[in-house]
């Protein structure tokens, strides 16, 4: 099962744990704020295993029935809140947790509840979940994931012990993929570097066949650009628009495209790159495109970005992008 040793990041956060743990001074709610992906839900999950572990340590020993309970997802005692709409409606906070805490834990010393996307709890349902903050019985715990903290009522945070979980170091994070996946360097740095930091996300990226095809698919345009006739251009935004699961995915790799670009430029071959099998095309870039178109490239992708959420004609915009990066290259003949 995980344990707290297997978790990238998150150091001091887990040694806060494991000092309450060690100390017997657990408190009644804990509050997990940090980006999607970032790992709320493994360390919401180990330090529950922990608390639940009849080995008592300050990790789960993964061999007791409650640890054996925990990886199968039928520990009794820990009961993650779930919601079926984007909100968190007061019933279910109440149905799931407050009227259901107090009644005591069947088999260890506590009785955990997990709320996952706290955000979502609409005003009724945080005033529902402050009044047991206010009085939890002493086996309840209380784990609040959230990517907004800033979104729960004050009355909630301050009731709470607040961890910040922050992205993991991005070389912590390659280490981690290549010696978990066991992938070469190059295509850990480019899920690592893709996820900013998110340990899940990294993860997904690393294992999926789609994200490979994606960055071919990139990797493949971002050549022919320079080059490229006006109808594969008007066809690969034609494609763009099209494919709305997968904008996000390639803004994302051009994004890193970019900054390999930008790396290239400027300190040559000795830099690392995440397209390191493309390393040619790479190297080409740096040489037709300028310091400034870089980061105006860099830049218009948060344009784009910005624009998709207000449902501008994506088929224009990202053509217009392609011959914008076009233009660089052919002003800089
Ligand atoms: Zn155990």
């Amino acid at each position: 099962m995980e344990t707290f040793r297997s978790v990238v990041g998150h150091k001091r956060v887990i040694s806060y744990l494991q000092e309450s743990v060690r100390g017997g001074h657990v408190s009644h709610a804990y509050l997990l704020d940090g980006p999607d992906g970032v790992g709320k839900r493994l360390v919401a999950k180990i330090f529950a295993a922990t608390l639940l572990c009849t080995e008592g340590g300050t990790e789960p020993c993964g061999s007791c029935l409650s640890c054996r309970q925990v990886d199968s997802g039928n520990q009794p005692d820990i009961t993650w809140v779930t919601h079926e709409k984007s909100i968190i409606t007061v019933g279910e906070i109440r149905q799931q947790l407050c009227n259901v805490v107090q009644v005591k834990p069947m088999a260890g010393p506590y009785r955990i509840f997990i709320v996952d996307e706290a955000e979502r709890m609409n005003a009724e349902a945080q005033n529902a979940l402050l009044k047991t903050l206010e009085e939890p019985p002493s086996y309840a715990v209380i784990l609040l994931l959230t990517n907004n903290a800033e979104s729960l009522l004050p009355t909630i945070r301050s009731r709470s012990v607040l961890l910040q979980m922050l992205p993991a170091p991005e070389d912590e994070l390659v280490e981690w993929l290549m010696d978990r996946e066991k992938l070469p360097d190059y295509r850990a740095r480019l899920a690592a570097a893709y996820a900013g930091g998110s340990p899940g996300q990294a993860l997904a990226c690393a294992r999926s066949e789609e994200f490979q095809k994606q960055r071919d698919a990139a990797v493949s345009m971002m050549k022919a650009v320079p080059t490229m006739r006006e109808d594969r251009m008007s066809q690969l935004a034609k494609d763009f628009a099209g494919a709305k699961d997968g904008q996000e995915t390639l803004l994302g790799l051009l994004l890193v495209w970019l900054r390999d670009v930008l790396a290239y430029k400027a300190i040559g071959p000795k830099a690392r790159l995440m397209f390191a099998e493309d390393a040619d095309s790479v190297a080409f870039h740096a040489e037709g495109l300028s310091y400034e178109d870089i980061m105006k490239l860099s830049g218009d992708i948060g344009t784009i970005r910005a624009n998709r959420a207000v449902n501008v004609n994506m088929e224009t915009a990202f053509w217009l992008y392609l011959l914008g990066m076009q233009n660089c290259f052919k002003d800089g003949k």
